[in-house]
């Protein structure tokens, strides 16, 4: 593969929730025969580890208010990178249309005109349910589930509380840990049972996993508490409590498992 260079072009990868056994085979793949790969702090060593030795690694960043390279920027290596007729993989955790700003850089590609694909990954909401044993759907509890971004504007979240606030449905929260009090409070507010059951995993599916179980009155506190560090998942909803049915082995009620 390696002597055969056509022109270039991008594939926006999406690389799961970290762990590399959760990669797709087709990411895996594309990992082993790239020139150049651009990634975002979520994406694990172990993945890059994946990466021939000869590949140029770029960390262009995406932390919390730690941008490391601003997007347009990233957007502008991309592009040039492929018009050299480079293999570029641009490495996002979890999936990069989700919450990776992966629609930016598909636009930023086509208006460009260099071809591009991109590549689904299991988010980070899919993995930490799965790794938790916290079902997103049941016929019983939860009839839909509804990925939201938590990030904190202005100190507040500017979110459909009326909407998430309905019983039998399950709220997967991205970038929520900063806000988790407003959310649980505005939650509240808006009508959801204070009891919800509700659960915050930090790094799941990593072995660094950690899990805190409580309710949306409770999760805040217990959060802080367990000094809990981005990047974390919430989950709220009914679901939740059936993890202690899923997991007989597990220390399930109130608690925190690392
Ligand atoms: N495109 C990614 C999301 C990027 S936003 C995806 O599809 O998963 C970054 C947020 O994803 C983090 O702040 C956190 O909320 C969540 N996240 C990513 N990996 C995670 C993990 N292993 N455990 C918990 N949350 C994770």
């Amino acid at each position: 593969m390696t002597g055969d260079r056509g022109p270039g072009k991008v594939h926006l990868v999406g690389t799961g929730p970290g762990t590399p056994d959760l990669l797709t085979v087709r990411a895996a793949k594309l990992l082993r025969n790239a020139d150049v790969a651009l990634y975002d702090s979520l994406v694990s060593p172990e993945i890059l580890a994946l990466l021939p030795e000869t590949a140029r690694k770029i960390h262009v960043g995406k932390r919390r208010s730690r941008h490391t390279l601003p997007q347009d920027d990233i957007n502008h290596l991309m592009i040039e990178l492929a018009r050299k007729g480079a293999r570029v993989l641009r490495l996002k955790g979890g999936d990069p249309f989700l919450f990776g700003r992966g629609g930016e850089e598909a636009e930023a590609l086509a208006a460009a005109g260099v071809p591009f694909e991109v590549v689904p990954g299991i988010t980070a909401a899919v993995g930490v349910a799965a790794s938790a044993r916290i079902p997103l759907t049941h016929r019983a509890l939860a009839q839909s589930c509804t990925f939201v971004t938590g990030n904190l504007r202005d100190g507040t979240m500017n979110l459909d509380w009326p909407l998430l606030a309905r019983a039998r449905q399950t709220v997967a929260v991205y970038m929520g840990l900063m806000g988790l009090p407003v959310l649980c409070a505005k939650l509240i507010e808006h009508g959801r049972s204070p009891d919800t059951p509700a659960a915050i995993v930090q790094q799941g599916t990593t072995p660094q996993e950690r899990i805190v179980i409580g309710s949306v009155a409770t999760l805040p506190a217990m959060a802080e508490a367990a000094g809990l560090r981005a990047p974390t998942l919430i989950l709220i909803g009914e679901v939740v409590a059936l993890r202690d049915a899923l997991s007989p082995d597990a220390d399930g009620h109130v608690d925190t498992v690392s």
